[in-house]
């Protein structure tokens, strides 16, 4: 039993270490990632369920590490968030998205609807008073027009320091830019908050759009956010949709875009051009 116990407690340890040495590490290489060029944009089309048609992209920030490997966003992103390196690097992150989308909307044909680039925005970011500055220099220096940016925020990211928050994003606001809620429903924000911020898009998260057509209880939220949404002019991105009966019982109760799988992953803009260029044709 001794001996079973200390291997227990060996065990124990070594895991320990592990996460200790894991998130130390991680937040090591994470420090030199941007100069050393491991990070790139991913972007994951957003589609009209009304025609089937792409409107724009979410733009989704990866790290290849050479020892790493691929480190997940839901991994590097919350230790970027607390050690500040968010700031910079979705600043990065944002002038090579528009960067991109100019390029994408210059070869676009004139007769298809203008595309949108959706950044996310960390609680961190907008707790940064640069990040109006930030914004408007990115669209000055890469000539995007400032209604084609959508800036994805969370309900948590409001809720932290509500009044600061509120004046920065009405600061967003006067730029031209679109508000949208991000993950919308995993919160905690009380509907007053979310009436007070104004956002032109409402994504509503994945957890809801799982098992919508099946019968899901989820039906039911999905059906009331959209109304809601709606009544206040908002749109409604469903994220995560999968399946075509997901995207059919979406379309059948009235919401606009959506993103998933169904439709295409997050992708390089290299491969995302090989895959447009496949769908268009196809
Ligand atoms: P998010 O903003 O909710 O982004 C959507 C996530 O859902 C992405 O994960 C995307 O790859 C994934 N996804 C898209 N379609 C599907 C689907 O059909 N099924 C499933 N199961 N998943 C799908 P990703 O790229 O791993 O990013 C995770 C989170 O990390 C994002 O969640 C966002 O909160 C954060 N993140 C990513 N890039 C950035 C960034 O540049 N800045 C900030 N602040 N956060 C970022
Ligand atoms: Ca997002
Ligand atoms: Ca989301
Ligand atoms: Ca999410």
């Amino acid at each position: 039993a001794k001996s079973s116990g200390r291997n227990g407690y060996a065990f124990f340890d070594q895991i320990l270490h592990e996460q200790v040495r894991t998130r130390v590490e991680i937040e090591q290489a994470l420090r030199g990632a941007l100069d050393r060029g491991e990070l790139s944009v991913h972007y994951q089309p957003i589609v009209d369920l009304a025609n089937d048609e792409l409107t724009g992209f979410e733009a989704l920030m990866r790290w290849d590490h050479p020892q790493l490997g691929r480190v997940s966003p839901l991994e590097f992103i919350p230790i970027a968030e607390d050690t500040g390196l968010i700031v910079e690097y979705g600043a990065w992150l944002l002038e090579e998205a528009a960067n991109q989308l100019v390029r994408w909307r210059a070869a676009r044909a004139d007769d298809l609807p203008p595309l949108h680039i959706s950044v996310n925005i960390s609680v961190r970011q907008l707790r940064d008073s640069a990040l109006v500055g930030v914004v408007r220099r990115a669209l000055r220096r890469t000539g995007l027009p400032a209604s084609t940016l959508w800036l994805e925020i969370t309900e948590s990211g409001v809720m932290e320091d509500p009044e600061t928050a509120l004046a920065t994003l009405r600061a967003l606001r006067a730029l031209g830019v679109r508000l949208a809620i991000d993950d919308f429903g995993t919160g905690y924000a009380s509907l007053n908050y979310l009436r007070s911020i104004p956002a032109r898009i409402v994504k509503i998260d994945r957890s809801f759009v799982a098992g919508v057509g099946e019968g899901s209880h989820n039906e039911a939220i999905v059906k009331a956010v959209v109304a809601m949404a709606h009544a206040l002019g908002q749109r409604v991105v469903a994220e995560g949709v999968e399946t075509v009966v997901q995207r059919d019982w979406l379309r059948a109760y009235g919401c606009d875009l959506v993103q998933g799988w169904l439709y295409g992953a997050p992708r390089s803009a290299d491969a995302q051009v090989a895959w447009m260029d496949r769908t268009a044709t196809a």
